[in-house]
């Protein structure tokens, strides 16, 4: 089968030929990869900007970590999907090193060491091929009608781990937060899909971006119920008076400039989160 991969060494990506991978464990999930997304991740490793060794035993990286696919073979021991199911499987797996309380507990996301690997980014092969074999624990079910957006699944988990360390965080104070506004900065995918999460946990949810208010990304912002101002038209200023209390920050922008700006109107015991 055919895969798209980086050669480091020589700085090209081309199409590799691969083995069809084998069920080899009795926890093990064969899925075809229906679709997979690129994002500013995979134009940063195919520019060379930065580069990981390549897999043990291969001089190329088969790229792709944003993906969607379809079940069809699983290990014996399996239980959470079948094959038809549609299916997401999971990026990072955890360092090898004991000492690492985050990833002995399954909480890779917060690996200490650095010594994670990554499908399609760091050192494991992607998804930008026919076929994965993956272990269970690392494959996530999803519905059938969600088959058009699913792929964004791996970006909205950038959103939901916000969101879970917003709620986390804001369970220390000991009384009932009333109504909040969130801020989202920047209308790119991980933005919009931070502003629609926001949004659906009851936040009265703002996005400020470049794009001027004629916009598509405006209109698809205003369709949700959030509110859309452009920077070219307001200033941070104007916005934090036209707000009031901000009490959520979600930055998405990747421009430290902004974000040193809009923390100082942060309202008191508001979070402000780094994506
Ligand atoms: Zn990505
Ligand atoms: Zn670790």
């Amino acid at each position: 089968m055919k895969a798209i991969a980086v050669h480091p060494e020589s700085k090209q990506v081309g199409l590799v030929d691969l083995e069809i991978p084998l069920l080899l464990s009795r926890t093990g999930v064969k899925i075809r990869i229906l679709e997979v997304g690129v994002c500013g991740t995979d134009k940063e490793i195919c520019s060379f900007e930065y580069s990981f060794p390549p897999p043990a035993g291969s001089d190329f990286l088969v790229l792709g970590h944003e993906s969607l696919g379809e079940v069809v073979e699983v290990g014996p021991d399996v239980t959470s999907v079948q094959p038809g199911d549609l299916a997401v499987a999971m990026v990072r797996r955890p360092c090898q090193i004991p000492t690492c309380g985050a990833c002995v507990s399954a909480h890779q996301d917060f690996c200490s060491t650095g010594s994670y690997v990554e499908r399609g980014i760091k050192q494991m092969h992607g998804f930008m091929t026919g076929f994965v074999v993956e272990e269970e624990k690392y494959v996530c079910k999803i519905p059938a009608h969600l088959r058009d957006v699913g792929v964004l699944t791996e970006p909205l988990t950038v959103a939901e781990k916000a969101l879970m360390q917003i709620d986390s965080v804001q369970s220390r104070l000991p009384w009932r937060l009333g109504s909040r506004n969130a801020l989202v900065l920047g209308a790119g995918p991980v933005g919009i899909l931070g502003a629609m999460a926001l949004e659906v946990r009851g936040y009265h949810t703002y996005v400020y971006s470049r794009e001027p208010e004629t916009d598509p990304r405006a209109g698809l912002c205003s369709s949700m119920g959030v509110t859309y101002v452009s920077s070219s038209a307001t200033n941070v200023q104007q916005l934090a008076d036209h707000i009031g209390s901000i009490d959520v920050v979600y930055e998405a922008t990747g421009y430290p400039p902004l974000s040193f700006e809009v923390l100082l109107y942060l309202a008191p015991n508001a979070i402000f989160v780094f994506t």
